[in-house]
């Protein structure tokens, strides 16, 4: 296949998809990074006091944790400001709370690596903390994300997440917004539902279609092997999901990154969440999920000068590859 531009019609986004510049997994070697050894490990059980107190821990009220909620020791935005901070039209207070998800109680690096009840756990503290994050009227959005493996961006490898909520929603959520808002005003119809069922239709982009979630390689993805995982019915708001949800996109998730390991090389990757910022009432076209992707490339001249992504495996591939995993 030549290289072709493609639309994606939920971010306004084009990416070029080049295939033949590295077509099988294999050529992904480069993607292994060395595996950081941090001893102690300040998120391993026994080692509590080395991260400040909870906000929340799973199952609630155990003795024993399984998940773990504490405030970043290093975080990138607060809500305190010790004097009246920057405040002009191009700067304001970085206002905000950063906390950290930790999944596990011992010291394993990849969601994959999971009990089910872990994963039932990291998913409900999700939901949990973006409610109630929600509630202040300081913050805009919740940002919930994984780094796996040095070469997501994790500094720590004990497996675990992040909930970075701002009093700005970020650009690329307010601009998806609006594409949806934009498509439902003029087609009483959600873009994203279109989409999924065309995707469904198709089906040589699907990964995974069971349980109220389709999991699908976008036809215009960025990145080799990005995987949406959906839920299928209508739904803006992650913190709506029922416990059975929930449950559910956590155990598809940990099975899509299995899928992920068993075709690459211990890859490094990053995963996000896509949901209606706090307090919008009018929010109802936006549809929640989950964006996967592995780090087998790394952002370059031309994407960080043009802001088009360059991706060397067309999605029509990689949800082959994904898909023969068993
Ligand atoms: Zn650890
Ligand atoms: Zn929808």
């Amino acid at each position: 296949m030549d290289g072709e531009y493609r639309w994606d019609p939920i971010s306004d986004r084009w990416v070029i998809i080049a295939p033949g510049r590295a077509a099988r997994p294999d050529h992904f070697q480069e993607g292994v990074m060395a595996r950081q050894i941090v001893a102690p490990c300040p998120f391993c059980r026994g080692h509590e006091a080395q991260t400040p107190q909870p906000v929340a821990v799973y199952p609630p009220g155990a003795a024993e944790w399984q998940v773990r909620v504490v405030p970043n020791l290093f975080p990138a935005v607060a809500m305190e400001w010790s004097s009246a901070g920057p405040s002009s039209s191009a700067v304001r207070p970085a206002v905000g709370v950063h906390e950290v998800i930790i999944e596990a109680p011992h010291h394993v690096v990849s969601l994959a690596q999971l009990s089910d009840e872990q994963v039932s756990w990291t998913f409900a503290s999700y939901r949990d903390r973006l409610a109630e994050l929600g509630r202040d009227s300081r913050l805009a959005y919740g940002a919930i994300f994984k780094n796996a493996r040095a070469g997501g961006g994790a500094s720590l490898e004990h497996v675990h997440s992040q909930l970075i909520a701002t009093a700005q929603t970020p650009e690329s959520i307010a601009q998806e917004m609006r594409r949806l808002m934009d498509h439902w005003q003029a087609r009483q119809r959600c873009l994203l539902c279109e989409l999924l069922a065309a995707e469904v239709q198709q089906s040589r982009r699907v990964v995974l279609d069971r349980d109220g979630f389709v999991a699908f390689c976008p036809f215009a993805s960025r990145f080799p092997y990005e995987t949406w995982l959906v839920p299928q019915a209508h739904a803006a708001d992650f913190t709506a999901a029922t416990p059975s949800q929930l449950e559910s996109c956590g155990w598809l998730m940990r099975d899509l990154i299995r899928r992920l390991e068993a075709s690459l090389p211990e890859p490094a990757y990053n995963f996000w969440l896509h949901t209606v910022p706090f307090h919008r009432r009018d929010g109802a076209a936006f549809h929640w999920h989950f964006e996967l992707a592995p780090r087998l490339t790394r952002l370059a001249g031309f994407e960080l000068g043009s802001g088009s992504f360059i991706n060397p495996v067309s999605p029509e591939k990689a949800a082959q590859v994904l898909r023969q995993v068993r």
